[in-house]
């Protein structure tokens, strides 16, 4: 399987970066190694001084499908879930400053720790609150109704480059509110009121 994730595809997160707006979705990848599970703590890697959350929601490919139009996308998912994006984003910014690739920022081990997924169906897709709690504290909220692109459309984007594989993860971006993270943080990620994970830094 693969991890496929968006990039600035919030307005309020795109500046809080300085960075500008895109034409087309950004796309990258994370490798399956960067996967942690049921509630897994994460460990504070030691090539990074400055790891940030990225709270995203994560839809899981249902079947394979390349070239999707965006009105039959809706069929390839029936399940989404929460994640973190984490991000090394001392080693982000140095790739970003000399035009060189984000993989090592992105793609460390146990920098997509994923939730539990759970049918969409009980959800309103078009206007989904999600939220992430450090240490008790809300420190992201987002709705998907703040999307650049809305998930139909990175999934037909997408596949028009990569086939889509059943099993396949994509997290679809975050909001405004990332940050660091430390040793000892605990992160509780919900959708609405749903708690989807609960894990600790360590
Ligand atoms: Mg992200």
């Amino acid at each position: 399987m693969k991890i496929i994730c968006i990039g600035r595809n919030y307005a309020e997160h795109i500046e809080e970066l300085g960075n500008e707006k895109p034409e087309n979705p950004v796309i990258f990848l994370k490798p399956d190694t960067a996967l942690l599970r049921k509630n897994e703590a994460f460990y504070y890697p030691g090539f990074s001084e400055e790891v940030h959350h990225e709270v995203e929601l994560l839809v899981k490919i249902k079947r394979e499908g390349k070239s999707i139009d965006p009105k039959f996308a809706s069929k390839y998912y029936d399940e989404i879930g929460l994640g973190i994006d984490f991000t090394a984003r001392d080693l982000q910014t140095q790739a970003k400053t000399k035009g060189l690739p984000w993989d090592l920022a992105k793609g460390f081990n146990g920098s997509a720790p994923i939730s539990n997924f759970v049918s969409k169906d009980q959800f309103d897709l078009a206007n989904l609150s999600f939220s992430l709690k450090v240490n008790s504290e809300v420190r992201q909220q987002g709705n998907t109704s703040l999307m650049l692109y809305n998930i139909d459309v990175i999934i037909a984007y997408v596949s028009k480059f990569l086939t889509l594989k059943t099993g396949d993860i994509i997290f679809t971006g975050t909001p405004k509110g990332v940050g660091p993270v430390n040793i000892g943080d605990r992160l509780e990620g919900y959708i609405e009121d749903m708690k989807m994970f609960d894990f600790e830094v360590k």
